[in-house]
């Protein structure tokens, strides 16, 4: 049996667990298995609807108010040891990424994060996954009878549903919450860059901060989220929260467009995973031209204002 967690955020399903699912199905389908999605608290969005992404059967804990890494690992790993899950999936969303280690240690299980394919085998359980900052791949082998996979977001990407819905089962568990949010400040209007489909990205190139206009306005015409360069939010242009690399967040869209950033290797550490890359910068020989699928060689203040106007008149 495969176990997989489906995160929820403000009650709705995120694209992720619709990954995380698809995945999850497709490892049972290769053992002739099932799977359980187990969601934890307020769903607002149909459990039942996961079936059509592969889950055979939803389980919905009815309890946490909140996401609480101890708590969730506790819940979900009990439920992995009385189904005897041999997997459990787990998406590497921020949340995800916190469960991962607690989970294991509470399931009894091997732990193999960043994982970007389906495992080449199940027993032992055989699986590529990213390292060293995503700049080469390791074959990894977990001989535990459990095993949690904590995926890359968007490594596989989620397919159209095309299932139809699970049977699911309610149960109410006890949830003592440990830590309570007494405020709260959401970033409104703006992607979620760990799991955006695209990206667009400026570095010091950019010159000063009254000029991420422009930047802002390709990235609405995109659908996509803003992020920089670590000195661009060092220096305050920009929030920490959009600070990508190595030492930052690590990104893996389909697009990538990156304006103004010289490329360094710190930089391309959080990005080269990214599907497609564009760069857009004034000296033909910046290292990122390297990484780049599609290069602009060119003043970002000249093409910037142009590419946006090109791709609104095309996109409408
Ligand atoms: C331990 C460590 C960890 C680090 N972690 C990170 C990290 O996580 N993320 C990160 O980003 N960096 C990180 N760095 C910093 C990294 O080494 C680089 O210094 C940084 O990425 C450079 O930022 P930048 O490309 O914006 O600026 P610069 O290196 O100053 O590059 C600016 C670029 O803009 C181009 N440009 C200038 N004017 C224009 C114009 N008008 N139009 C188009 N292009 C123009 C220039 O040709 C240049 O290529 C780390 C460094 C260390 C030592």
């Amino acid at each position: 049996m495969i176990l997989v967690f489906a995160e929820t955020w403000s009650g709705q399903f995120k694209k992720s667990t619709f990954e995380a699912v698809q995945y999850a199905a497709a490892c049972a389908a290769a053992q002739g298995s099932q799977a359980v999605a187990v969601v934890v608290g307020p769903a607002s969005a149909p459990v039942e609807s996961l079936g059509a992404y592969g889950a055979h059967k939803v389980l919905h804990l009815h309890g946490p108010e909140r996401f609480e890494t101890a708590l969730y690992a506790a819940l979900i790993g009990d439920v992995a040891k009385e189904l005897d899950a041999r997997l459990i999936v787990v998406n590497g969303t921020a949340n995800g990424r916190a469960l991962l280690g607690a989970l294991a240690v509470r399931a009894e299980a091997g732990v193999i994060s960043n994982v970007t394919a389906l495992p080449e085998s199940y027993s032992p359980v055989r699986v590529v996954r990213g390292a060293f900052s995503s700049k080469g791949i390791e074959v990894c082998e977990s001989r535990s009878a459990c095993t949690v996979i904590g995926l890359v977001p968007n490594a596989l990407g989620a397919k159209e549903a095309s299932g139809s819905d699970a049977a699911f089962e309610d149960r109410s568990v006890s949830a003592p919450a440990r830590a309570t949010v007494v405020e709260q400040q959401l970033a409104s209007g703006t992607i979620a860059l760990p799991e955006a489909e695209r990206v667009v990205s400026a570095g010091r190139g950019m010159k000063a901060p009254e000029n991420w206009g422009m930047i802002e306005e390709l990235a609405q015409v995109l659908g996509a989220a803003t992020a920089c360069s670590k000195p661009v939010s060092d220096i305050g242009w920009r929030p920490h929260r959009e600070h990508v690399g190595q030492t930052g967040i690590q990104v893996n869209p389909q697009l990538y467009i990156a304006i103004g950033i010289s490329g360094a290797i710190q930089h391309l550490a959080g990005v080269s995973s990214s599907k497609t890359i564009v760069v857009i910068n004034s000296d033909p020989e910046a290292p990122f031209f390297k990484a780049a699928d599609y290069g602009i060689v060119g003043d970002a203040f000249d093409i910037i204002p142009r590419l946006t106007a090109a791709l609104r008149k095309h996109l409408n």
